[in-house]
């Protein structure tokens, strides 16, 4: 059945699974959900009826699919050479497109071949130089993984994939922010995404890791979280404005566009 209009999914075909411990992951414990699960990976039949509906189902000629997992890469190339075959079958003169989000780390000469032959676009998670990147994004033995995600941006690279980065804004580098946007143009990113980490946090807690608390605003709209955005100032910034930053100038907060730089 065609939908009425254009829609986009993420696919998560390993669902929560994850080589990495990432202290502020909010996924992992999505397992938790499915209790005596025991296998996360998409099955070649779901595999095959998902791409064929959501190619057909579409109103349009252009179809994007993007994957993400936790960890997709840990399902292995074959994988995804099975889902590019069934979506070249499917494909009924459309126009079909990938992207991929990965922690980079197991990224290699067969990935990124692959990956560049099918014109992926991938999008590497990290989150700023190693000193910050390694404050939170660590393995399951609790070890730094910035050296690894940048051996998988030199693979990235060798073979031309097209990449961007995504990096979550989280208390430590909030308060670099130059310093995390120099690292990410000097390894050649030219798409930067960001996502700003929000606690959820039970009423009145402190001393939170990984964000500025959440506090409510003191005057104005009383609902609205507080939330600081790349942390030159605190200061809020609602959802329409994500993108933007705040910055104290004199005794004056001010906001400005990150394209301002
Ligand atoms: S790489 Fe992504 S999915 Fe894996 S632990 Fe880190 S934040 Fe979570």
């Amino acid at each position: 059945m065609k939908a009425g209009r254009p829609f986009h999914i993420l696919t998560k075909p390993v669902g929560p699974i994850c080589n990495l411990d990432c202290k502020y992951c909010f996924y992992l414990e999505k397992e938790k959900m499915y209790p005596g699960e025991n296998s996360w990976r998409m099955s070649d039949a779901v595999m095959e009826k998902y791409v064929r509906d959501y190619i057909h189902s579409q109103p349009v000629t252009e179809i994007n699919f993007a994957w993400q997992g936790g960890e997709p890469t840990l399902l292995g190339v074959e994988f995804f050479r099975k889902a590019v075959a069934l979506q070249k079958k499917f494909a009924d003169g459309k126009t079909i497109s990938n992207a991929l989000q990965t922690n980079g780390t197991l990224l290699d000469d067969e990935w990124c071949g692959f990956l560049a032959a099918n014109k992926f676009l991938v999008g590497l998670s990290v989150d700023g130089p190693a000193e910050l990147h390694d404050k939170y994004r660590v393995d399951k033995r609790q070890q730094p993984t910035f050296d690894k995600v940048m051996r998988g941006l030199e693979f990235l690279k060798k073979h031309k994939v097209y990449f961007n980065t995504l990096t979550v804004v989280n208390r430590a580098n909030s308060q670099q922010p130059l310093e995390v946007y120099r690292f990410l143009k000097s390894i050649g990113s030219e798409f930067l995404q960001f996502i700003p980490l929000v606690e959820r946090t039970a009423a009145g807690e402190t001393n939170l890791d990984f964000a500025e608390p959440p506090l409510l605003v003191r005057s104005g709209v009383s609902a609205e979280r507080r939330i600081l955005f790349f942390g030159l100032v605190s200061g809020t910034l609602p959802r329409c404005r994500y993108g933007h930053a705040l910055e104290r100038r004199g005794g004056a907060v001010w906001e400005f566009s990150l394209r301002d730089f």
